[in-house]
């Protein structure tokens, strides 16, 4: 952190937060600084263009949360009650196991309609943004009301391999041809870009595509022609309406050759000023800032614009444990610093080699210490005019709201300081899954672990939660 910076209570720099700076415009298009690093020299980055994003006026002193609806504070306070006790998780997760993978109608929340009026109202809307192309759309405006830039929209089919490679779920008979299981895919895709509009995302997994690109994957193999025709498609409509698209990362046993297809993606779409397409790296593994070194020195030694999507890992449970840190706390160190050396353009060759060498990042994660240092970082380095990259910020619908309105508070109160200078201005997204509930309850299970796992953070984001909804029940302004 330089000298100079003071931090509020939330880890923000507190010249972002004055009440004394100057508001304008408070429900005009606010021009968001978007900076990028003069060609040769790291350290005079120059203001290159301006993006203009819509933001909701938010009084300074108001909590982050003010913005959400009471029905969402309600159900964020009662999921992490249901996380944070062990008496309740522990049955509830068995129950919830129990119906997401049997085959009975009666547990089947897509016949049963009791079962469904239970699971929706408390789990399915909290993760999920719909089952169909009206209540997606009413999701996702909701989200951008909020105040977000957009969605990361994901078709949510996947493979995920046991420990023998074989994949969970599938019998014998369900192997499509590839040609089918590809346009099928194809299809699925191009339905979901017809939910998104200019500024959104799509999410990709490369396993969606079905068991004969998985294998492909786990084989090692060049992309079979049938998937790069289908991706130049998807591409081109993306790209056409103005979305850009994520590859997600998965296991390791997957991973290298979908690097390799991810790349050859990059080659063909990440032309000019902005990235299309964005790789996804993994910082619980041992090899991240390898991975991230190796990707910035392709890209400036082939010419096309380096694209990363940071994550800290999701396939503990899967991949191989030695290649991942031995700890979390080296986890968090690797993900931090790979932020820092990014925003800054330093501690990667790349960027000694190619000093023009520019890039884009995506920060997704949930963990409040990481994106608030990223943030707070990001400012710092924006008002002295050395960010290298602009990062932009993913969470996933349902998860870590109040960090996720904490930076969209942050931008706006940066917004409101215009004229006085350049500002760092967040852009920040949500991650939606859509499905019947029937289809997403995997996915809701893996977010109801990993929601656990997170049960330190859930305690303190109840007190936040708790103290939102005292607010409003003692209807106080801030
Ligand atoms: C928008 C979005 C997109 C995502 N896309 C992907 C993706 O494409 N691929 C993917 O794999 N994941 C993806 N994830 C999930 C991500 O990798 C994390 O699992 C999840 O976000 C939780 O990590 P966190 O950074 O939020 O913080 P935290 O909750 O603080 O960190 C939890 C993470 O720390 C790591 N960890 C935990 N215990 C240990 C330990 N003992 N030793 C070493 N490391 C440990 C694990 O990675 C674990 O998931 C995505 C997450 C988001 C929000």
């Amino acid at each position: 952190m330089a000298s100079g910076i003071r931090l509020n209570r939330f880890g923000v720099d507190t010249k972002l937060t004055s009440p004394t700076r100057p508001r304008c415009l408070p429900w005009a298009s606010t021009s968001i600084g978007s900076m990028y690093a003069t060609p040769g020299a790291r350290n005079k980055a120059t203001y290159a263009s301006a993006l203009d994003v819509p933001v909701k006026p938010t009084e300074t002193s108001m909590s982050p949360l003010a913005r959400l609806p009471t029905s969402s504070v309600l159900r964020s306070l009662f999921l992490s009650i249901f996380f944070t006790s062990p008496l309740l998780f522990r049955p509830g997760l068995a129950v919830f196991k129990a119906i997401a993978t049997s085959e009975l109608a009666l547990l089947n929340p897509d016949r049963n309609p009791v079962l469904r009026a239970v699971i929706r109202p408390l789990v399915y809307d909290q993760f999920c943004a719909g089952r169909n192309v009206a209540e997606i759309k009413k999701t996702s405006s909701a989200i951008k009301q909020l105040g977000f830039s957009g969605v990361v929209l994901c078709y949510g089919k996947e493979v995920q391999l046991d420990a023998n490679n074989k994949p969970y779920g599938y019998g014998e008979g369900q192997m499509l041809n590839l040609e089918d299981e590809v346009k099928q895919w194809q299809t699925g895709y191009l339905n979901t870009l017809k939910m998104v509009g200019p500024g959104d995302w799509l999410g990709v997994k490369l396993t969606g595509a079905g068991l004969n690109i998985t294998k492909a994957l786990l084989d090692g193999q060049s992309a079979p022609k049938e998937f790069v025709e289908a991706m130049e498609v998807v591409c081109r409509q993306a790209q056409s309406q103005g979305c850009r698209i994520w590859i997600d990362s998965e296991q390791q046993v997957l991973q290298k050759t979908i690097d390799e297809w991810t790349f050859d993606l990059m080659r063909r779409w990440n032309k000019g000023d902005k990235a299309l397409v964005f790789n996804t790296v993994q910082a619980y593994l041992k090899c991240s800032r390898d991975k991230v070194e190796h990707q910035l020195q392709v890209a400036a030694k082939e010419g096309w614009r380096s694209a990363i999507k940071l994550v800290r890992g999701a396939y503990m449970s899967n991949d191989k444990r030695e290649l991942i840190h031995d700890t979390k706390a080296e986890t968090d160190a690797c993900y931090d610093s790979i932020v820092e050396d990014l925003l800054h353009g330093t501690g990667f060759s790349a960027f000694q080699s190619s000093p023009e060498l520019k890039h884009d990042l995506v920060l997704a994660g949930h963990n409040t210490k990481t994106i608030r240092r990223a943030a707070s970082m990001a400012s710092d380095l924006a008002s002295r005019r050395q960010l290298k990259v602009v990062p932009e910020f993913g969470q996933l619908q349902g998860m870590a709201d109040d960090i996720g309105c904490e930076l969209l508070q942050l931008g706006e109160n940066a917004s409101r300081s215009a004229g006085s200078g350049m500002s760092f201005v967040p852009r920040v997204y949500k991650c939606l899954t859509w499905g019947s509930v029937r289809e997403c309850m995997q996915y809701l299970t893996r977010r109801l672990v990993e929601n656990r796992g997170a049960a330190d953070r859930m305690q303190e984001g109840a007190v936040q939660l708790r103290q939102e909804l005292w607010r409003r029940l003692s209807f106080r302004s801030s």
